[in-house]
């Protein structure tokens, strides 16, 4: 997505070859139209398919699951993380390791909310390991719900999250696909859109 590499490259920093900022627009700071062109831009993406409910992970993947809800026309959920393994019967859990914080944390969502009768379309603001959305995977196939795949904002391809994703047998579109960075550069796979 043009204007998505276009701001990164403006208003994103590399703080190092693995860690990208962009507190600027995407996840302290928000730029709205931006969020809801990302919305938009993932709705089609995954055209075509019977999407009943948008899955996310708090706390930056909200705003994008909202657009991406708002351009199928249908409800989105967030995971809710925890640090307590209270193991509780009406949530679906999953353990997930963090990139930037370096912890375990637990990520759970209600059985009320996802059943078998749903097709799922996941989005999150950062694919990098993938273990955020493997967990989020996880909570899918625990409830039989189908997983329709996976959108992530940005990608940071030189690290293994696609390929584990794509391993699992998941339908990934990331938006902006970083081949390569570093405090002085960043460089984008280029795509055609399609
Ligand atoms: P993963 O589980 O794919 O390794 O990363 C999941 C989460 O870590 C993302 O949802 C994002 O919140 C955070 N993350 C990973 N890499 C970066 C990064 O380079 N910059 C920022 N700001 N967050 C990141």
């Amino acid at each position: 997505m043009r204007r998505l590499q276009e701001q990164i490259l403006r208003d994103g920093q590399a703080l190092s070859n693995t860690v990208l900022k962009v507190d600027k627009f995407l996840n302290h700071q928000v730029d709205p139209e931006l969020t809801m062109e990302i919305g938009r831009e993932f709705a089609l993406r995954f055209q075509g398919e019977p999407i009943t409910k948008v899955l996310t992970i708090e706390a930056s993947g909200i705003h994008f699951a909202l657009a991406t809800s708002v351009a199928l026309g249908v409800p989105f959920i967030y995971a809710k993380k925890k640090k307590a393994v209270t193991l509780t019967e009406d949530l679906y859990t999953a353990e997930v390791f963090s990139f930037t914080r370096q912890e375990t944390f637990q990520v759970s969502v209600s059985k009320r909310y996802l059943s078998e009768q749903d097709r799922v379309l996941i989005v999150d603001d950062f694919l990098a390991t993938g273990d955020a959305l493997l967990g989020l995977i996880n909570i899918v196939g625990q409830s039989g719900a189908q997983l329709v795949g996976v959108g992530a904002v940005i990608e940071k391809s030189f690290q293994d999250g696609r390929g584990k994703l794509e391993a699992a047998g998941v339908r990934v579109h990331s938006l902006a696909r970083i081949a390569s960075m570093s405090p002085a550069h960043i460089e984008f796979i280029e795509e055609q859109e399609e």
